[in-house]
């Protein structure tokens, strides 16, 4: 059957020993450090973390020069370690997702337009307008999981104009990758291309115009990106 329409690119991220992944969607963990939940003002033992999506073409690549967001006048960086899923699947048990299904591991932001964010929460209005808009997740290259290793731990780093802002560790997450990937595939049913933000710790804030960000984690490629 001929498309009506020029079929959209693939969106993709670069993968760091060649190559491109190819991105089918976009998950993201919500409150998946206890400090960042309660600097959000929630209790993380009370209320545990959960799923929230981003469209796939929101990926940016590391290097972007990137316009400032519209209807924001509190954009927010969260800095995130995100897992590509590399084979798929529905229930997929914690024990078996080190076992074939994680293809790497990259350093990602979580952009959020606060303001729009606070505002949603206040009505309980859904949040994709404040997380799912156009460049709105920013990725580093991706590190096969042959390079880098099953990932538990790792400082997580994110400085604006050479200052750091976001300091954490991985190992700190509430639900570990296993878990994410049992969770979230319950939901459902997980498929190559497939990206988790995995969420981040402390020290969110604003980035304003002009500004550059500089992403890190142990053992991945840094991501930088800057806005006009
Ligand atoms: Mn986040």
């Amino acid at each position: 059957m001929e498309f009506a329409l020029q079929p959209p690119p693939v969106p993709a991220v670069a993968v760091s020993t060649g190559g491109a992944f190819p991105v089918r969607r976009i998950f993201c963990v919500a409150r998946n450090y206890a400090e960042h939940a309660r600097e959000m003002g929630s209790d993380p033992v009370r209320e545990p973390p959960f799923f929230f999506t981003k469209p796939a073409d929101a990926v940016v690549a590391s290097g972007a020069l990137l316009a400032f967001p519209p209807r924001t006048a509190n954009l927010h960086h969260e800095v995130e370690l995100v897992v590509a899923i590399g084979r798929g699947g529905a229930d997929i048990p914690a024990g078996e997702v080190d076992r074939g299904h994680i293809f790497g591991y990259a350093v990602g932001i979580d952009l959020t337009r606060r303001d729009l964010q606070a505002a949603a929460k206040a009505k309980g209005q859904p949040w994709d307008m404040a997380k799912g808009f156009d460049n709105s997740a920013p990725v580093g290259p991706i590190s096969p999981l042959s390079q880098a290793g099953v990932m538990t731990r790792g400082r997580i780093e994110l400085r604006v104009n050479g200052q750091v802002r976001q300091s954490g560790d991985i190992a700190d997450m509430i639900w570990h990758i296993p878990e994410i990937v049992q969770e979230l595939s319950a939901f459902v049913a997980l498929a190559p291309g497939d990206l988790i933000f995995t969420g981040t710790p402390a020290g969110v804030g604003p980035v304003v115009r002009a500004d550059r960000l500089e992403a890190r984690i142990d053992g991945l490629d840094p991501l930088t990106v800057g806005f006009a």
